[in-house]
């Protein structure tokens, strides 16, 4: 890191899979470039367990992930926290087997329960739901922002974030209006793979300078991510999770202190009410 920045630096949305990918080692690489504090999503179920039929594939996915945050933290000079729900492609992969988008519905918000009783009881910082990023029929769209509105009243309930994957775009007005017609703030809603503009939710930007640098220079409350997916298949498929520590360096250099401030101390503390400070 720079001489002179001895602050924190969070990555808001990886994963980590001990069993299957670098684990513990891809954290140890974090800490070495300065990384301080990190937010683990648990992994899409399937790829861990199997299609959950029933609840306690998500009760087991969710215990893994919380699992491996307390080995990260105990390698971090700060600390991690699980963000915990359930991947929006669940859906094709249910509907698929041949649940229609009703039952698929239910299982999956069944999981978000799971997840939010996470949150209510301890570990858990967040909640994760979202919808797919790819073509789908009007059905499963539907379906799917049903589940992703009952995460935001999980979300109000619970008093924490919802982070949501999306399709790409920057009007997320809509999604953020959802959100506070159920009692969550669309400022705790966090859009995960942004671009550097965006209207509606808190970003969470992808560490890439081109969309970095518009980020910085927007000055609206955002995050850092590299969305590392930990899985030895697909190596090199994201950022290595040594990018957010490196981008973080490169914005400082390029006189971006604000900005810094504003991933890595305010904006965790205003979205999730984390002192990334005072865990440091
Ligand atoms: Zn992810």
């Amino acid at each position: 890191m720079t001489d002179t920045y001895d602050g924190p630096i969070l990555d808001n949305h990886l994963h980590l899979d001990p069993e299957h990918g670098r684990g513990i080692d891809a954290v140890e690489d974090f800490a070495r470039a300065g990384g301080t504090h990190m937010l683990v999503v648990n992994k899409p179920s399937w790829m861990i367990a199997e299609i959950p039929e029933d609840e306690a594939i998500f009760e087991s996915v969710f215990e893994t992930t919380i699992e491996a945050v307390q080995q990260a933290s105990d390698v971090l000079d700060g600390r991690a926290w699980p963000i915990l729900g359930v991947h929006p492609a669940l859906i094709s992969k249910l509907t698929g087997r041949g649940y229609t988008p009703e039952q698929a519905r239910e299982i999956m918000q069944a999981g978000l329960d799971i997840a939010a009783e996470y949150v209510a009881d301890g570990p858990a910082l967040g909640l994760k739901s979202g919808r797919p990023h790819y073509e789908v029929g009007d059905p499963v769209w539907g379906a799917s922002n049903a589940v992703m509105q009952h995460a935001f009243e999980l979300g109000a309930e619970t008093g924490c974030a919802v982070q949501l994957h999306t399709e790409g775009g920057e009007d997320f007005t809509q999604v953020g209006a959802w959100a506070e017609e159920r009692g969550l703030p669309a400022t705790q809603v966090v859009k995960h793979y942004s671009e550097g503009r965006l209207d509606g939710p808190t970003k969470s930007v992808l560490a890439d300078k081109d969309e970095l640098e518009i980020a910085a220079e927007i000055a609206e409350p955002f995050f850092l991510e590299t969305d590392f997916i930990d899985d030895p298949d697909r190596p090199g498929a994201v950022l290595g999770p040594k990018t957010v520590p490196r981008r973080t360096e490169w914005l400082l250099e390029n006189g971006h202190e604000d900005a810094v401030r504003t991933a890595h101390v305010e904006t965790p503390a205003s979205v999730y009410g984390i002192d990334t400070e005072a865990t440091l």
